[in-house]
């Protein structure tokens, strides 16, 4: 059942979970409208209460299309919420097969978003610090949102600017000065970042585990290796590009209004190819060559046809764009009354109010159970019922060797080690839907093309229970 938050308000759906808390997903009953709910435990954050507060008072700043909206936030007790455009698309790194990446017209368009975004960040002098494809977010018209201001700051005050010294961020993507010098300049860091976040758009892999000579990927790069992996598989137009933006001199690299400027930034590409350059060729390929065109994939799962329609609806159910902060809070007041409003209980495990026998049952429940999906590729139809699907699962887990805890109805977490030795912690649900059983992965900690890597080898391992069949959508 969909829990009461606040009056007219329901939480309907985990979209994610951070390092202290979760972000659901709340609708409201009368006017359908979808906010997403960041839910933070003081109590969890006791180290850096401080980040909390900072991330609020930066978010209280912003207002550009390519960042997520910030409509306000509440405290009550130990709780701290913030409420946020719902990006009903996902997180980019969804959008990334892993081992291939992305058409390169979808790619450019992505990294145009990008740029624009921390451009209007840059301008008013903030640096975000931890921008990574888990960190992107895409709305209902795949436009490319950054998110999470949880370690960003103020680098520029009053037309001064202030050198940082702090290391952080996520290794495969912080920029080398980071890990080498005392203090460095807050742009080129996230310009860095921004390179990393087009590797692997173009390539479906991050280049290095960190940009240090110990790290033999940085070195090959160092020595313009572009005929090893990830570089071979990226045209030479944006490899042209990737090489102004990851030069490990901050001094050298490319600036914002250059990366505008350059030629296959500014360049129309035809969408849905992607053009890449000869898998067996080395430095003496010639530019401009191509062995292979080949299309992504990436639409052949069973949902990809419900998220067009599922599109549509939510562009009207999202409240409007502001123009300008103040213009937006007094024509919103339903969402003014989330901001302020007096909440229930809080749901344990609300993921499994998406049972759509028990949530066609709820008051205001009118949207069908599609539209209250985030637009995942990671997830997939079974043509069998609940418990074998749970079974099926549950033994090609063990037997890769993954940590199985069921962690609460239709729920349950996985975890491993990812190829890097890292933690990679993911939760799958268990959906009940048009008869069907929806399996539905998300990340909860640990790099996202590592989580889709194994998401995929799970999926090809139960294809003999995979549904191939159309999803058909019920008419509204
Ligand atoms: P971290 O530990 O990575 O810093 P966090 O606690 O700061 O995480 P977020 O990164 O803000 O939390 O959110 C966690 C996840 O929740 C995101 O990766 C995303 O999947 C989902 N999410 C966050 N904000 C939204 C939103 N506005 N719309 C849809 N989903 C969202």
């Amino acid at each position: 059942m969909a829990v009461p938050f606040v009056e007219d308000w329901d939480l309907v759906q985990t979209l994610g979970e951070g390092a202290y808390g979760e972000v659901q997903l709340a609708v409201n009953r009368q006017t359908e409208e979808a906010v997403a709910v960041k839910i933070v435990d003081m109590r969890r954050a006791t180290e850096c209460p401080e980040n909390i507060r900072k991330e609020i008072c930066i978010n209280k700043m912003l207002n550009h299309v390519n960042i997520v909206r910030f409509y306000g936030y509440r405290r009550e007790g130990s709780i701290q919420y913030l409420f946020l455009e719902y990006c009903s698309g996902g997180e980019l790194f969804d959008r990334i097969e892993p081992d291939v990446g992305m058409p390169e017209a979808d790619a450019q368009r992505y990294f145009q978003h990008l740029i624009a975004g921390v451009e209007y960040l840059h301008g008013i002098g903030i640096t975000h610090r931890d921008i990574k494809p888990e960190n992107l977010l895409l709305d209902d018209k795949d436009n490319l949102k950054i998110s999470d201001f949880g370690l960003a700051t103020v680098f520029r005050h009053s037309g001064r600017e202030r050198l940082l010294n702090k290391m952080c961020g996520t290794l495969p993507y912080v920029a080398p000065e980071l890990l080498k010098a005392k203090e460095f300049h807050a742009e080129p860091v996230d310009v860095w970042s921004c390179g990393i976040v087009l590797t692997a758009m173009l390539a479906g892999e991050l280049p290095w585990d960190q940009p240090t000579e110990s790290c033999h990927e940085y070195s090959d790069w160092l020595e313009k290796k572009s005929f090893l992996t990830p570089w071979k598989k990226i045209d030479t137009l944006p490899l042209g590009l990737l090489s102004k933006i990851l030069m490990e001199n901050p001094k050298k690299r490319i600036s914002i209004p250059d990366i505008k400027k350059d030629r296959w930034y500014t360049r129309l590409l035809k969408k849905g190819v992607k053009r890449i350059r000869a898998l067996s060729g080395g430095p003496s390929d010639s530019p401009g060559t191509f062995s292979k065109q080949i299309r992504s994939d990436m639409d052949l799962s069973p949902m990809a046809s419900a998220y067009s329609e599922e599109r549509i609806k939510y562009s009207s159910s999202q409240p409007e764009p502001r123009t300008a902060f103040s213009s937006w809070e007094s024509s919103h007041s339903c969402i003014d009354k989330l901001v302020q409003g007096i909440s229930f209980s809080q749901p344990a495990c609300p993921d499994h109010m998406l049972l759509s026998s028990q949530l066609l049952g709820t008051p205001g429940s009118s949207q069908n159970p599609w539209q209250r999906l985030v637009k995942r590729m990671t997830r997939f139809f079974t043509k069998v019922d609940a418990v074998r699907t749970y079974s099926a699962l549950k033994d090609v887990c063990e037997a890769m060797g993954y940590t199985w805890k069921k962690s609460c109805i239709n729920q349950v977490t996985v975890s491993t080690t990812d190829r890097r030795n890292n933690q990679l912690v993911f939760k799958v649900n268990l959906l009940e839907m048009d008869d069907k059983i929806l399996v539905d992965f998300r990340l909860s900690k640990g790099d996202g093309l590592e989580f889709k890597r194994y998401f995929l080898k799970i999926k090809g391992k139960l294809n003999d229970i995979i549904s191939t069949q159309k999803v058909q959508l019920p008419v509204i």
